[in-house]
């Protein structure tokens, strides 16, 4: 369970298949293994050693991929920073995680060079090209290869609640669920050779680095996109890809795209989506819209590197199917429980805070160790997620435990409210937050970007509503805003849409 042996197992097996792919430059595994040798030198020769972190800053590349697998095969840890963050917070992560060497893509030069400008001791930074050149110039000596324990991935998190942290994931972390297996009630952990991955999701988060490691571990080709655009993902289908991980903000800008009815998808075998809630009605939509993909959602964060829990494909059925709302059930390997809050397991339909034990769970948060023993108890992942379990082990999230509202003593999940108005013609995005209120305590509010060409009428949207939920979820306001606040996950940051009414208060959380 290393990069370092899946990396010759598919040199050897392999060779000349494809690894790599981007823009129609191709890697084969023989060539990968020939070339990480190099870069593990050049690495050496610039004085990274085990343990030691390097940072990449730039779009999805290939180079970004050589480098990691490459820093993974002898345990330097790779912290890809996402390209959308701004220079301070560029800063603060390779601050705190006290990296050597920075590796910079192509159009990022000047933001790498004010992100270091603003620090004490900054990393050296090195561009890809010359890193290239170094690698013909280097010396394809031995190394020690790092094992199954080994750091080689910190992985910060999206920061939809708070700061980012860093996950600190080994070897182990990364394959242990990640493997091709025959299991035939899992068909789709079963690759075949000619697969090939889609990558469009940002690498600095574990649904774009995870892909291309599910792609090493199964000796398939990756291929790589610089960055999700709908058209991208709409060509990749009609260049065959057979697999992709996507959110949901970004499915439904590929199934609402004007191209999605006339592409030609019947190449794709697997859909996989997750990492936020999806509405039910785009749920339904990309399932009509891709007919011949297994969907597959995905739940899991990144302090578990990523899936834990799967729903398959035959849940989603689109016959009003309960179990299309759920995130899916544990995947071999992992263990779900939904406890309560002196940590006791509850029966199952009760919410509570939903725990995982998985060899996926990370080593720790970098440099917090309070937060690593406050999340990460007894071998326990605390996901920070309101959720309750069926009979059956289906898993149903029903939000952020520090999103829920409580209104007048009900607890509102504003996912759950959130699917309901999406349902609405006229509403393209819709956040459910908490604001103050003297009666209630916290009163329900909804912040709704319209459809292109369309009114919101607020009075008419609650009534509308009413007839949805129960009376103690229907927002008593609505705001109308021309942008929806995401990360660059497509989270919606529903911190931000709340602090203009809760500044100068304290806010409760749970
Ligand atoms: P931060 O921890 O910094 O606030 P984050 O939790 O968004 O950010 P990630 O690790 O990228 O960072 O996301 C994990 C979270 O995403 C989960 O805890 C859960 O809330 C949400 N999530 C992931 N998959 C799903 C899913 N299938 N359905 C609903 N929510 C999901
Ligand atoms: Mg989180």
């Amino acid at each position: 369970l290393s990069f370092d042996q899946f990396i010759r197992h598919w040199a050897a097996q392999r060779p000349d298949n494809t690894a790599l792919e981007q823009e129609g430059e191709a890697l084969t595994f023989s060539e990968l293994e020939t070339r990480s040798r190099k870069i593990v030198s050049m690495l050496r020769a610039r004085g990274v050693r085990k343990g030691d972190r390097i940072a990449w800053l730039g779009k999805n590349s290939r180079h970004y991929f050589e480098l990691f697998y490459s820093a993974a095969r002898m345990g330097a840890v790779m912290v890809p920073i996402g390209w959308r963050l701004a220079a301070p917070e560029i800063g603060f992560i390779l601050g705190d995680t006290g990296a050597k060497l920075i590796f910079v893509g192509r159009g990022f030069e000047d933001m790498a060079a004010t992100a270091c400008s603003q620090m004490d001791t900054p990393p050296a930074v090195a561009t890809t090209p010359d890193a290239a050149a170094a690698i013909d110039a280097a010396r394809a000596d031995d190394f020690v290869p790092a094992g199954p324990d080994d750091a080689v991935l910190q992985l910060y998190t999206s920061g939809t609640t708070g700061n980012p942290k860093g996950a600190v994931l080994t070897n182990r972390n990364l394959f242990s669920l990640r493997l091709p297996s025959q299991d035939a009630e899992q068909p789709w952990s079963h690759f075949d050779e000619d697969e090939a991955i889609l990558v469009c999701m940002p690498c600095a988060h574990i649904g774009g680095t995870g892909l291309g490691i599910m792609a090493m571990g199964s000796g398939i080709r990756a291929i790589v996109q610089e960055e999700f655009t709908p058209d991208g993902v709409l060509d990749a289908f009609e260049q065959g890809i057979t697999r992709l991980f996507i959110v949901p903000a970004a499915l439904q800008m590929v199934v609402q795209h004007p191209r999605a009815k006339t592409t030609n998808m019947t190449g794709v075998k697997y859909v996989l989506y997750g990492a936020a809630p999806i509405p039910l009605d785009l749920l339904r939509e990309a399932v009509r819209t891709i007919p011949d993909a297994g969907f597959l959602q995905c739940y899991g964060m990144t302090e578990t590197t990523g899936t834990i829990a799967v729903l398959p494909p035959e849940d989603h059925d689109l016959a009003g199917n309960q179990r299309m709302k759920s995130a899916g059930k544990a995947v071999p390997g992992v263990e779900l429980q939904v406890v309560g809050e002196n940590g006791e397991e509850l029966l199952r339909g009760e919410v509570g805070e939903l725990v995982c034990r998985s060899p996926s769970n990370m080593a720790c948060y970098w440099n917090l160790p309070e937060a690593t023993q406050s999340s990460l108890r007894d071998g326990w992942m605390h996901t920070g997620d309101a959720a309750y379990m069926d009979e059956d082990g289906y898993v149903y999230i029903q939000d952020r435990m520090k999103d829920m509202i409580i209104s007048g003593g009900e607890n509102v999940y504003p996912a759950q409210v959130e699917s309901a108005i999406y349902g609405h013609p006229a509403v393209g995005e819709v956040a459910v937050i908490g604001v103050p209120d003297d009666t209630w305590g916290e009163a329900v509010k909804a912040c709704i970007v319209a459809k292109p060409g369309q009114q919101i009428d607020p009075d008419s949207l609650i009534e509308w509503t009413k007839e949805r939920v129960a009376g103690f979820k229907v927002p008593k306001s609505i705001d109308v805003i021309e942008v929806m606040p995401r990360n660059a996950s497509g989270k919606i940051l529903r911190k931000d849409l709340r602090a203009p009414y809760w500044a100068g208060r304290e806010r409760q959380v749970n």
